[in-house]
C-alpha cells in the first residue's frame, strides 16, 4: 500500500501566496515519480487577507481571531503536518488579533524550536554558531490573560504550571540528546524576581534533569542571556525558556545568524507540528519575486524531518538532507543570494540554483 502524507498549508498574506508556492513547488519536485509515496496538500486558507473577504472569526479566551473558521479547522484536522508561512496582524481592527493562537492551541504545539546556525555567505555575527532555542508556547505572559482594573490599572498575567514546564524541559533534553553536541540545556529564568513562578520553570528542568545523566543543566537569567549570545554565543547547545522570554530572544538569535530571511522554526505537540520561517508577511516586498526563501526550505526541511521520524520513512530524512544540502551549496557557491543577505538574486533565481542541486543529488541517491 502506497505511504500517504497529508500537509496542510497556509498561504497567509504578504510574501506568503509566493513562499508557500516554492515550498510545494519544491516538495513535488522531491516526491516526483515516486511510486511508494504519495503528498497530498489541503489548504488552509486563514488570514487577513480571508479577514477582509469574509469577516470570518473565532471568539475565544475572551478574544476575536479574524480570519479563522471552525470549519477550516476541521478541514485540516486530518493532516500530518501543517507548513505555514504568515498572516499579517497589522491591518485588523483593535478588538481583532491574528489566527495563529487558535490553531497553537487547537492543535496543542506546545514547543516552539527556532535553530540558530551560521549558514555560509550569509551575515551572520560570529561563525560556526549552531544552537536551538526551545520556547514554551502553551501558557505564560504571551496568552493574552488581561484584565482592564480600572480608568487606571490593567493587569495582565502569566501562568506557569508545572505540566507544561515538565513537557518542554523534556522536550528540550531529548532534544540535546539527539543532538549529541555540547550535550547541555540551558533554562533561561528570572527566577530572582518571580520566585514562585520561575521557580517553578526552574524546579521542573531540575527535576527532568535528574532523568538524563548524560545532559548537563546550566541555569542563566534571562538579562544575562542577550549578553552572553553576542559575547560567546558558541557556549549554547539547546536553550529552553518561557513563552514571553522565547519569543523576545527568538528576534537576537535570528539578527546574529543572518536575520529573518534565513531563520525556520518549528512547532511541536504530541501528534501535530507547524513549520514555518520566523518571519512576518513581509508586506512591503510582497509580490516583487524579491522575498528570501532559505526560512521556508530549511522550515521545510524541519518538517520532513519530523515526518521522517513519526512515519518511520528513511527516505523522509534522505530528501530532508537533500534539500538542506542543495541550500548549503547554494549558499556556498554565493553566485546567486538573496537580495536581504547581501546578493541580488530574485526568488525564482535562487530556487532555480537549490533545484538544480536538489535533482544532481537525488540523481545521484536514486542510481546509487
Ligand atoms: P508582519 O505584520 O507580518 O509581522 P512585518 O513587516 O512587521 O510583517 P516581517 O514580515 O518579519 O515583519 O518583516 C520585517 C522586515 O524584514 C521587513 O523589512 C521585511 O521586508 C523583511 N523580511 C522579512 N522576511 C523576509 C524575507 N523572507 N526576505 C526578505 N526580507 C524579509
Amino acid at each position: 500500500m502506497k505511504n500517504i502524507i497529508n500537509i496542510a498549508y497556509v498561504p497567509g498574506d504578504g510574501i506568503g501566496p509566493e513562499l508557500i508556492k516554492v515550498a510545494i513547488d519544491t516538495i513535488d519536485l522531491l516526491f516526483q515519480d515516486l511510486k511508494e509515496i504519495k503528498v497530498n496538500f489541503t489548504l488552509c486558507d486563514i488570514g487577513y487577507d480571508t479577514w477582509a473577504k469574509t469577516e470570518e472569526f473565532i471568539f475565544e479566551y475572551g478574544r476575536k481571531f479574524g480570519g479563522i473558521s471552525e470549519e477550516k479547522i476541521k478541514g485540516i484536522s486530518n493532516t500530518d503536518a501543517m507548513l505555514y508561512i504568515a498572516t499579517s496582524g497589522g491591518d485588523f481592527p483593535t478588538e481583532f488579533t491574528t489566527p495563529f493562537p487558535v490553531l497553537r492551541r487547537r492543535f496543542n504545539v506546545f514547543a516552539n524550536v527556532r535553530p540558530a546556525f551560521s549558514y555560509p555567505n550569509t551575515p551572520f555575527l560570529k561563525k560556526d554558531i549552531d544552537f536551538v532555542l526551545v520556547r514554551e508556547q502553551t501558557e505564560g505572559m504571551w496568552m493574552g490573560e488581561e484584565k482592564v482594573l480600572d480608568s487606571n490599572v490593567i493587569k495582565a498575567t502569566a501562568t506557569i504550571s508545572r505540566d507544561a514546564s515538565m513537557k518542554v524541559a523534556k522536550f528540550a533534553f531529548e532534544m540535546a540528546r539527539k543532538r549529541n553536541k555540547l550535550k547541555k540545556v540551558t533554562c533561561i529564568h528570572k527566577e530572582n524576581v518571580l520566585k514562585y513562578a520561575f521557580g517553578e520553570f526552574v524546579k521542573s528542568c531540575e527535576l527532568v534533569a535528574k532523568e538524563y545523566e548524560d545532559i548537563a543543566l546550566e541555569k542563566m537569567h534571562t538579562d544575562v542571556l542577550p549578553f552572553e549570545l553576542i559575547r560567546n554565543p558558541h557556549h549554547f547547545d539547546v536553550i529552553v525558556t518561557t513563552n514571553m522570554y522565547g519569543d523576545i530572544i527568538s528576534g537576537e538569535t535570528a539578527a546574529i545568524t543572518g536575520g529573518l530571511g534565513v531563520s525556520p522554526s518549528g512547532e511541536y505537540g504530541d501528534n501535530y507540528a507547524i513549520f514555518r520561517p520566523v518571519h512576518g508577511s513581509a508586506p512591503d516586498i510582497a509580490g516583487k519575486n524579491i522575498a528570501n526563501p532559505i526560512a521556508t526550505f530549511l522550515s521545510v526541511v524541519m518538517m520532513l524531518e519530523w515526518l521522517g521520524d513519526r512515519k518511520e520513512m528513511e527516505l523522509l530524512h534522505t530528501f530532508s538532507m537533500i534539500l538542506k544540502k542543495s541550500v548549503i551549496e547554494t549558499l556556498k557557491e554565493g553566485k546567486s543570494l538573496p537580495q536581504d543577505i547581501g546578493g541580488d538574486a530574485t526568488t525564482e533565481e535562487f530556487k532555480v540554483e537549490v533545484w538544480k542541486k536538489i535533482k544532481d543529488y537525488k540523481g545521484g541517491f536514486i542510481n546509487g
